[in-house]
């Protein structure tokens, strides 16, 4: 039996196969291309980046695996740079005028075809490190988006990483757990899988590779264990941990109907944070009172081209109508940073958390903005829906964004397509500069959403995705409190409602300071709202409320 540690970021276990996944080549193009410098210079972009990873890959391993091992991703470095291969793929850019993607890849097969041809096996593996070095500089010029084609059998996924147009492809009936080798506790991917109720682990370090697909694998997403050809002992307590979670579930099922209400009597609303349309059952069994997150972004990701107004319309309707009138936040596409679907072709950026994504592409792209909105506007007819607007930091793209609401509502008006007029519009407060002026957002919002994962990020300059950094990413710290205890209060002062959809939420230590400060609702994942209704209903806030207050 082996046993690896990671980071476990789904409660838990699993009992299976362990499936491997590496991503797959990309399709090449070739065409005609019109500016070869431009080309060229892009080229030499996508190399330094490639060599950059495979100096952070070398530094990573060299610990772990020693130099002789980690000596592998110096070779690659040094084929990246080595100059009949850099060469002969900007011959073609240059005197052909083809596409860099396509010179890289045909280069790489002429080399690799040489290698292959050689007498000596040593030499004929090389070919092997060709195909990954030139995928590698695909990958980054093709910005590739990848699908996980999983057996029908249930396995457990691993992967080096996962990025989060995979983690929403998966089907959590086909995957018991999943593993990967690197990630972040706080990234899409680990807060996707919660959603998506996925036992998961993150970290677990590079000796999880593709030579263990097939092998018997125990995970325990509580403890951040993986073990590979677990033995009769390690099966047995994995399946009793699992009995003992599942039997702790039920028991949490005797809070279903019942009020979130605390033993002083003050109430807050308790609502789900969904992805689509996969888990509405774990939604509804666990009695959410609403969905207060539908990251609408998924349905992007997951697609290979712009979803059409209908295909969103579809999607959208199919969970108003299984909320039956309780309330439905839709958050208008957070597309960027990590999730960057290749037909949007954005820009290769140096700080893309910082850069083109969210309310700034929605407001650039008004195109692809006013048909999310259409659809929307037209589910909303059904039942009980409000926007959400992810990334806002100034005031003004509020004013833009309602503009654009108030047009769209015309058009449907014009089209005689049924609609709802009046749908409210909400703010999510995840940047410091949304907080600081939270009292003049107020002015122009319906509700404000605090998201507290990127919060967490930018108050405290965390990149979220970073695992090296994970311990200095803490929601606990006082300025994110404090800056959520002043977001509380300025909403207050203007009369709007203010709730937290980010993953603190969910994270019972917090519920008596929320309670306190006095959120009007949580929005969590769907495993989470009855553990988190129970706490509510165990807390007495008023006799801690003014030592809450006075220690932030
Ligand atoms: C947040 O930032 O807290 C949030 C809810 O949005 P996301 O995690 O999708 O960025
Ligand atoms: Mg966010």
């Amino acid at each position: 039996m082996i046993t690896l540690k990671g980071k476990g970021v789904v409660s838990g276990t699993a009992i299976g196969r362990l499936f491997f996944y590496r991503r797959t080549h990309a399709a090449v193009k070739k065409h005609l291309i019109a500016n070869p410098e431009q080309e060229t210079a892009r080229f030499w972009e996508a190399q330094k980046r490639a060599v950059d990873q495979l100096q952070e890959l070398y530094d990573n391993a060299l610990p772990t695996v020693g130099q002789a091992s980690a000596m592998i991703f110096h070779i690659h470095q040094m084929m990246l740079e080595d100059l009949d291969f850099t060469d002969a793929v900007i011959r073609i850019v240059q005197e052909e005028r083809m596409n860099v993607e396509y010179a890289v890849s045909k280069t790489a097969a002429q080399l690799a075809s040489m290698f292959t041809a050689m007498d000596d096996p040593y030499m004929q593996e090389r070919a092997a490190d060709v195909r990954d070095v030139s995928q590698r500089i695909l990958q980054i010029l093709m910005n590739t988006q990848n699908k996980i084609q999983l057996p029908e059998e249930p396995v457990i996924l691993a992967a080096k990483d996962l990025i989060p147009s995979e983690t929403v492809q998966l089907d959590p009936k086909k995957v018991l757990a999943f593993v990967t080798s690197e990630g972040s506790a706080n990234s899409h991917t680990a807060i996707l899988a919660r959603n998506m109720d996925i036992p998961a682990i993150v970290g677990a370090g590079p000796h999880l590779q593709k030579g263990f697909h097939g092998a018997s694998t125990a995970v325990d997403g509580f403890t951040g264990e993986v073990f590979l050809y677990p033995d009769t002992g390690t099966i047995r307590r994995i399946q009793q941990k699992q009995d003992e979670y599942e039997a702790h579930r039920r028991a949490l099922q005797e809070h279903v109907g019942k009020p979130n209400v605390t033993l002083d009597g003050q109430t807050i609303q308790i609502l789900a944070n969904i992805n689509g349309n996969a888990n509405l059952h774990s939604v509804l069994e666990n009695d959410a009172e609403g969905i207060g997150l539908f990251r609408s972004e998924s349905i992007f990701l997951e697609r290979d081209a712009f979803p059409t107004e209908e295909e969103q319309y579809q999607l959208y309707r199919s969970v108003v109508e299984a909320m039956e009138g309780r309330p439905v936040v839709i958050r208008t596409m957070d597309i960027g940073a990590d999730k960057t679907p290749d037909y949007f072709h954005l820009p290769k950026e140096e700080n893309p958390a910082l850069g083109y994504r969210a309310i700034r592409i929605c407001l650039d792209r008004t195109d692809i903005f006013k048909t999310q909105l259409r659809a929307i506007c037209r589910a909303a007819a059904l039942g009980h829906v409000s926007l959400l607007l992810p990334m806002v930091s100034s005031v003004w793209e509020v004013q833009a964004a309602r503009k654009i609401v108030r047009e769209v509502v015309e058009e449907l008006e014009r089209e005689n397509i049924p609609h709802a007029a009046d749908v409210q519009l909400g703010v999510m407060i995840e940047t410091p500069a949304a907080a600081l002026i939270s009292d003049r957002l107020a002015e122009y919002a319906d509700f404000f959403s605090i998201g507290t994962n990127d919060l967490t990020q930018y108050l405290l300059a965390i990149d979220r995705q970073n695992h090296r950094i994970e311990p200095y990413y803490n929601p606990h710290h006082p300025a994110v409190l404090r800056a959520i205890w002043m977001v509380v209060q300025n909403a207050r002062k203007h009369g709007v409602k203010v709730g937290i959809c980010g993953e603190l939420a969910g994270d019972l230590a917090m519920t008596a300071t929320f309670l306190a400060m006095g959120i009007d609702s949580l929005s969590v994942a769907p495993p989470l709202i009855l553990p988190l209704r129970s706490q509510v209903r165990q807390t007495d806030v008023g006799k801690l409320r003014e030592d809450i207050l006075s220690a932030l």
